[in-house]
């Protein structure tokens, strides 16, 4: 469904990304895990189309979005693809039913079906009774669901979220991992989730790609990878004992 071949990136002049192959089926969550630096955001920002690749190729659904060689860039706003972030990214000028409905807005839904699906979409992270609140009323972990729900309303081709977790405390950190691991599941959305940690990783990732220094170490099943680490790097991330 998703094909990146040979994704190369720098940045004045130094690889960030350095070769970066991999394939991805239809409903699967492939988690992109790896120490700070290790180029996880720079993957998923040229997935996304925020950033254009230097080399290599990336389609979906047997569509090119990039093709540097051939100087093709396919815009983010025609990827159909949503993205959720750290730090939430709510427009604090919108009121919770507002923020949810805008992408759905922007691609002229008709006003009831919009209705409609702002409160399917709030009621799966069970935020239906929080329609009329702005961002700033709202707790962190509330305003992640809010996020998840916006991000997902719009039905999109492909979800890709970057630690999105992360800002929130160890008690709703853990909360949320188990909500959004099941959301992801019944929603059967694609995804790529970026991580640092090794427990969201094992918990929601179909499979894991374990990042190093702009490449992929090692990808596989949750079990496979922790089980039979391919090198001391991907055992000492992961935990496991080689
Ligand atoms: P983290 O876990 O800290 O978010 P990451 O794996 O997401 O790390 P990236 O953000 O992809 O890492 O960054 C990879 C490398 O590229 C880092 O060394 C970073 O400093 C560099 N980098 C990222 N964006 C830019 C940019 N716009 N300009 C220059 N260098 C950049
Ligand atoms: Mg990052």
């Amino acid at each position: 469904f998703l094909e990146c071949h040979q994704l190369h990136k720098q940045f004045d002049g130094n690889p960030v990304l350095d070769g970066i192959d991999f394939s991805l089926d239809r409903g699967e969550c492939l988690v992109l895990l790896g120490p700070s630096g290790c180029g996880k955001s720079t993957l998923l920002n040229i997935i996304a189309g925020l950033l254009a690749a230097d080399q290599g190729e990336l389609r979906c659904d047997g569509e090119v979005l990039d093709a540097p060689a051939q100087g093709f860039h396919r815009p983010m706003r025609d990827r159909r693809f949503s993205m959720v972030f750290q730090d939430f990214s709510l427009w604090p000028h919108m009121t919770v039913a507002e923020n949810v409905a805008f992408g759905l807005r922007v691609r002229g839904a008709h006003r009831s079906r919009i209705r409609e699906q702002v409160e399917q979409a709030l009621a799966r992270v069970r935020m239906s009774d929080f329609l009329d609140r702005k961002p700033e009323q709202l707790s962190g972990g509330q305003q992640q669901r809010v996020a998840i729900a916006r991000a997902l309303a719009v039905q999109p081709r492909l979800l890709l979220l970057d630690e999105p977790l992360s800002a929130l405390d160890a008690r709703l950190r853990e909360d949320l991992k188990t909500e959004l691991g099941a959301l992801l599941q019944d929603s059967g959305v694609t995804s790529v989730y970026v991580t640092h940690d090794q427990s969201e990783a094992m918990t929601l990732g179909d499979r894991i790609a374990l990042m190093k220094g702009g490449r992929i170490e090692q990808i596989g099943p949750p079990e496979q990878v922790y089980r039979e680490p391919s090198s001391c790097f991907v055992a000492e991330f992961l935990g496991s004992s080689n």
